[in-house]
């Protein structure tokens, strides 16, 4: 197994397919205009597919496509259909806004998808308009249902709670989650590249989340039953289960088995790291599947990054990136890295 100097093995890759997005939601992309990654440099699904393998000979278990938003590469499922053939890559997964989830997830889970992940962060479509931009509600709940219906292994949601935008809806997303037997996570709000509008009095924390939910059903239990998962998951009295993503104020970078490919191919080891391994160069100039190999081992095998805890420590946390160092290299966004 493939370890980094604190014993973290590499198992869950992210791959994110495009950097294009169809929200702007305020927490991610709040700005007027991006500097979008060059078409050219995208790789292809051929590309992917052969990475995805190597990838898989270095011990990837688990696969989660993300963005950008995901659905808006052209012909998702046909990505998916290469992944799926890769016997190590077992738990394929897709992170998606929803929007043109009702339109494919039939032919997502027929490709060999096994789980979706929805982020819903308001169940009232005039607060996706204000903050998110978006006026298409209705087309994340129709997804929601389709995804439902389609027979994955499992749909979850995603809701980043902002204080003085939805703090106020926690318990009603759970209530609309539970009631369709779909598990809820709620996430702290990161101050990660594209965050240019973050500060630490906006963060609600999941000492606060799990405060109003036990307000309103009673005790809230830990389940401990994987220790390397992002979120740590709750039982209530009534049999609910949800989880919470305290990236901000509990960090769990001791316990990250997470790298992250742009969807121009560069190799991240952190949401924070400054700086990545160019496998779209390698892959471009004829490289070996055992030289790509050998480079991602040895940058995983080196790797010291503990990007969250660094900022939790920080006396006085702000912006990460401001607008101009964002600018200047585009996969310094959470949305070209993929969240
Ligand atoms: N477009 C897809 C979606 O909306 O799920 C996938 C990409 S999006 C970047 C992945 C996840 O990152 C979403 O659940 C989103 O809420 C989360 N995210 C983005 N910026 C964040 C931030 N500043 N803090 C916490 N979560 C964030």
């Amino acid at each position: 197994m493939l370890l980094d100097t604190f014993s973290r093995p590499l198992r869950n890759l992210r791959i994110s397919v495009t950097d294009r997005c169809n929200m702007r939601c305020r927490y991610c992309m709040p700005e007027a205009e991006y500097v979008w990654l060059p078409r050219a440099s995208i790789l292809t699904f051929e590309e992917i597919d052969r990475l995805a393998g190597i990838f898989g000979g270095l011990g990837v278990r688990k696969v989660r496509l993300t963005g950008g938003e995901p659905l808006l590469r052209h012909d998702l499922p046909t990505l998916v259909r290469l992944l799926a053939r890769h016997e190590p890559l077992r738990d394929l997964a897709l992170t998606t806004n929803g929007i043109l989830l009702a339109r494919h997830a039939e032919a997502l889970r027929t490709a060999g998808l096994r789980r979706v992940t929805v982020s819903l962060d308001t169940l009232r479509p005039e607060r996706m308009v204000t903050f998110a931009r978006s006026g298409r509600h209705a087309e994340v709940l129709e997804g929601i249902a389709a995804a439902a219906a389609a027979g994955f292994e499992s749909v979850k949601l995603n809701a980043v709670i902002i204080r003085g935008h939805n703090d106020d809806e926690v318990l009603d997303l759970l209530e609309f989650a539970s009631s369709r037997g779909i598990e809820i996570r709620f996430i702290e709000y990161m101050d990660v590249g594209g965050a240019t509008r973050w500060d630490m009095g906006q963060v609600v924390s999941q000492r606060e989340i799990l405060e109003a939910v036990a307000a309103r059903h009673g005790e809230v239990t830990p389940l401990r039953e994987d220790d390397w998962a992002p979120a740590e998951r709750f039982r209530l009295p009534d049999g609910t289960i949800f989880g919470v993503v305290a990236s901000t104020t509990v960090p769990f970078c001791r316990t990250c088995d997470r790298a992250r490919l742009t969807a121009d191919g560069t190799l991240f080891l952190c949401l924070y790291g400054e700086r990545g391994l160019d496998l779209r160069e390698l892959l471009r100039l004829g490289a070996g599947d055992e030289e790509i190999a050998a480079r991602i081992a040895e940058t995983w095998s080196t790797r010291t990054d503990r990007g969250a805890e660094e900022r939790a420590a920080l006396p006085d946390r702000g912006v990460l990136h401001q607008i101009d160092s964002l600018r200047a290299d585009p996969r310094r966004e959470m949305h070209t890295r993929g969240g």
